[in-house]
């Protein structure tokens, strides 16, 4: 019988890193993906590196997220040596802008905030703004630098994740969906596929985005739901954009240095169940914001539109680390963070799995954390 060391299910940038991570440390690894690898959200991402918390929820996060930007450009060095693929990887900063309300105060607030959570946070008198960036609008009233943040092409980073990971041994085996976990008493030795296959494993990694919880024996660790965002890019041949640009209602990501730029622009935040789909209403307001922002993006060409679903969690925080199930790992419900986060969940299960210890306290995205799943398990385990 087959057993791999590591079988991860689903294929997206938190799986793809995953498996890279313990191929390179001399672990036999499969990836399941239900259809072709990279397609969902980790393709509809807009890519920025921003550990700085988007709203009250998210600051729990804010250690992590800035221990994964502090390993990104090691990670893209080896994502990119190892496939040989550019992954559009850019430094440089954000600037946020304040375009409602009392705007000094709103700046006041958010440089005070980002500086307790140990972030790198300037404000930017308005003519300083300019100078950076002589695109923006009249409507920014105030503005802040966030001289650390990073931004990359999602798209481009999928394939060199793939690629890296393909050379490095993994097996990447689409069009195999997983059903449920294999469970044998306290062990989880695999998973099943609806094709009825069970592959078997050592050690499983549960990573397959906002459908996590589908997966039977899953949902109680992992309740992860969908939550979709729109996105569109843009043909922009004003005055180039050369920092990730934010404000209240929305964000623009450049793709490129100079013109004619593509300028990708965000996004929308809903609880639209599974449903896929560009919405009239949806655009409006990406684009509405985008041109708040910079007024000249209204003679920009729309040059595609998509949307992508989150993986969001209850508590708006990852789910990250082993189950009371031996051999059973979660890396799921990265929400709106999970290009950020690639590279430090990668390097944490790759401890876990060799080490059985990891270099940063975990504990807080704990599977565990959701449910009663301890008085529960025996009952899933002879259910499955
Ligand atoms: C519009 C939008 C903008 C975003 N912008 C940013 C950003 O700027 N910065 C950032 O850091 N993050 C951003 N994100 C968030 C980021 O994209 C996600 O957090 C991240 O891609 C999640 O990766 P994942 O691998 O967990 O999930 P996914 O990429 O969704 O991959 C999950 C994989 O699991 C597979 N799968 C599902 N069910 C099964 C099954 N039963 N069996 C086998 N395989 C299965 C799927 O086919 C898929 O390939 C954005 C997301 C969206 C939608």
């Amino acid at each position: 019988m087959k057993t791999y060391d590591a079988v991860i299910v689903g294929g997206g940038i938190i799986g793809g890193s995953i498996a890279l991570e313990l191929a390179q440390r001399g672990l036999w690894v499969a990836v399941l993906d239900c259809q072709e690898l990279m397609q969902e959200a980790s393709w509809a991402a807009a890519g920025m590196l921003s550990p700085a918390p988007d709203c009250p929820a998210a600051i729990p996060l804010v250690p992590l997220a800035s221990a994964s930007l502090a390993v990104y450009a090691e990670f893209v060095d080896t994502v990119e040596e190892t496939s040989g693929l550019e992954t559009g990887y850019r430094t440089g900063g954000a600037i946020e802008a304040i375009c409602h309300g009392d705007a000094e105060r709103e700046l006041s607030t958010l440089v005070a905030l980002h500086r307790g959570l140990g972030l790198v946070c300037e404000p930017l008198p308005l003519d300083e703004a300019l100078k950076m960036e002589p695109a923006l609008g009249r409507a920014v009233r105030a503005a802040a630098f966030l001289t650390d943040e990073c931004w990359i092409e999602p798209r481009a980073l999928a394939a060199a994740v793939l690629q890296a990971a393909r050379s490095a041994g993994v097996e990447l085996r689409s069009g195999r969906e997983v059903v449920s976990l294999v469970v044998n008493g306290d062990k989880c030795t695999g998973v099943k596929t609806s094709a009825g296959e069970t592959v078997h494993a050592a050690h499983v990694v549960l990573a397959a985005g906002c459908w996590s919880s589908q997966i039977l024996g899953a949902s109680r660790y992992a309740p992860t739901l969908p939550v979709r965002g729109q996105m569109a890019a843009l043909r922009h041949s004003g005055k180039p954009i050369r920092h990730v640009l934010r404000s209240e209602s929305g964000y623009l990501v450049p793709r490129n240095e100079h013109a004619p730029q593509t300028i990708v622009v965000g996004s929308t935040i809903e609880n639209a169940g599974f449903e896929k789909r560009v919405t009239s209403g949806g655009v409006e307001r990406i684009l509405s914001a985008a041109n708040e922002l910079v007024p000249e993006l209204e003679k920009a060409e729309i040059i595609e539109t998509w949307c992508g679903l989150r993986p969001g969690t209850p508590d708006q925080l990852p789910i990250l680390g082993p189950a009371d199930v031996e051999g059973l790992l979660f890396a799921t419900g990265h929400y709106r963070n999970g290009i950020l986060l690639a590279p430090i969940t990668a390097k944490l299960i790759g401890e876990w799995i060799s080490d059985r210890r990891v270099s940063l306290d975990w504990q807080m995205f704990s599977p565990l954390r959701f449910a009663d799943v301890r008085a529960d398990r025996s009952a899933t385990a002879s259910s499955l």
